[in-house]
């Protein structure tokens, strides 16, 4: 067997990481042969749940899980981590202004990137999950100067797979023969789901959908599918949400499939035009353990208003939070 991998789950006792733990767990983040060191943090008052969790982890008997262990200390949390799912955040609730809403996320994404600076294993990869995902991934990034700034990604895969649906829906075409679709920018309202090179069983998605379709429906479907989770569920997407963060990390370790890439938020070295450093939607392989972003796409001029569009929104955000002082 393989030597065994610590990954440290935040936020173990919510919703997104009860649909998460049981599928690290089976072995589907890292891989079939792939022993894992479960390390849970949990804000006190949640450390009785997280508890419970980790007795129904045991209780599973995944022949690959090693250990669980629950943690309320960030330090001692990402103690040898090699992948950290950062899922657990301060949510908007009623009235709450963006400057608290930001603020409340530094004071956890700021002490969590720097315990990973100090005590996580050399080769840590971190997926930040907890919203603001992409502004929280940057927070983190910062607190951490002596990780790579490449290890901290923010998830945009959930995304990419609602376009990934949408399209199979209205074309029939299976989830394995559509290709080459990207989501482009910031996990939120402002993304920018884009078809321009996508293929489906071969052939361009564009001759096969018509564009009213795509700017009108297609777009702010993808872009609004959290909005209508909550609307039919009456709580927020998780079991999706994790099976994305599940995809994303399998591939970032395991690599992508040849000839084929995913959505995956990673820090911009410039392309595109979008600013370096800014955690950024970009159409992204992966190969050997590393993200290498796809830079040489033709841009029309609707992808480039998409892209733009995320770039001042997200700069927005690393500004405001730099005016806050949390930078
Ligand atoms: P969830 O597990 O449902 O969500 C956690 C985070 O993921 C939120 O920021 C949420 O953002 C985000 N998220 C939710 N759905 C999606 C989605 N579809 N795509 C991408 N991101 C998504 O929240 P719970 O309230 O159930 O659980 C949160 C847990 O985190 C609690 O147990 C709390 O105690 C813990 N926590 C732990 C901290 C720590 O370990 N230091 C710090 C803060 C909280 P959104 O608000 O937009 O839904």
């Amino acid at each position: 067997a393989k030597s065994p991998v610590t990954v440290t789950v935040t936020g173990a006792a919510g919703n997104i990481g009860y649909a998460l733990l049981f599928r690290i767990a089976s072995g589907a983040l890292l891989g079939p042969d792939v022993p894992v060191r479960l390390n849970l943090l949990e804000i006190p008052q949640a450390v009785k749940a997280a508890e419970g969790t980790a007795m129904e982890l045991n209780d599973s008997a995944f022949p690959l899980l090693e250990s669980v262990n629950i943690y309320d200390d960030v330090n001692q949390a990402f103690e040898g981590t090699n992948v950290g799912l950062l899922v657990g955040a301060r949510p908007r609730t009623k009235g709450m202004e963006r400057a608290d809403l930001l603020a409340a996320n530094g004071g956890i994404f700021g002490p969590q990137g720097k315990a990973i600076n100090d005590h996580a294993a050399d080769d840590v990869k971190v997926l930040v999950v907890g919203n603001p995902a992409n502004t929280n991934a940057y927070i983190a990034a910062a607190s951490a100067p002596d990780v790579p700034a490449d290890r901290f990604n923010a998830m945009m895969r959930l995304d990419h797979n609602r376009a990934m649906s949408q399209l199979k829906e209205k074309t029939g075409t299976p989830i394995s023969e559509i290709e080459k679709v990207v989501v482009w920018g910031n996990h939120s309202a402002d993304q920018y789901p884009d078809v321009s090179y996508a293929t489906l069983s071969g052939k361009p998605a564009i001759d096969q959908l018509d564009a009213e379709w795509l700017s009108s429906y297609f777009v702010p479907t993808v872009a609004k599918r959290g909005a209508a989770i909550i609307e039919a569920r009456g709580a927020s997407s998780a079991a999706s949400a994790a099976s994305a963060a599940i995809d994303h990390v399998y591939d970032w370790v395991n690599g992508t499939a040849e000839g084929s890439w995913t959505t995956a938020g990673v820090a911009s070295h410039g392309e595109y035009g979008v600013p370096e450093g800014l955690i950024f939607g970009f159409p992204t392989i992966s190969v050997g353990g590393e993200w290498q972003i796809v830079s040489d796409l033709e841009i029309s001029e609707s992808t480039r208003a998409g892209i733009d569009h995320n770039i001042k929104a997200a700069q927005e955000e690393i500004d405001a939070v730099k005016e806050l002082g949390i930078l």
